[in-house]
């Protein structure tokens, strides 16, 4: 069995709000959200982070890209506005070592991040 939590997501073993999915990715509320909408989308292909992306994901980014796109829309905040955000390495702060775009919105979000 796999020790990757989203991998485990994604195969049904651990339980998620799942809010879309294709045949490519994901897609499901974070267990903490920080903002009114947040979502994860995730690929259904295990990568670790974007630092272990190779020629062969480029489809895979674009796949996820689109869904990040259309997740908004079905979120309700693609026309107001939203943030799509990839945590990469401990600075940071990505916690979960499969590769998943946050999707972030619901209300004015400030720059720059902390
Ligand atoms: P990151 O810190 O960028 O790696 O993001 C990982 C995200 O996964 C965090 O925002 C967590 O709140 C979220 N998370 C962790 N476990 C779960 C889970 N079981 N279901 C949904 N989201 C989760």
């Amino acid at each position: 069995m796999t020790e990757c939590l989203f991998c485990r997501i994604v195969q049904g073993e651990i339980a998620a709000d799942i809010v879309y999915q294709d045949e490519s990715v994901i897609a499901f509320r974070d267990i903490q959200p920080q903002v009114p909408t947040h979502v994860l989308v995730v690929p259904r292909r295990h990568v670790a982070g974007y630092n272990d992306l190779t020629k062969d994901d480029d489809a895979l980014l674009g796949s996820v890209g689109r869904a990040a796109a259309h997740v908004a829309q079905l979120e309700g905040i693609g026309s107001s506005g939203y943030r799509c955000v990839v945590n990469s390495g401990q600075d940071a702060l990505q916690s979960v070592p499969h590769l998943h775009v946050h999707v972030l919105g619901g209300r004015p979000l400030s720059w720059p991040p902390g």
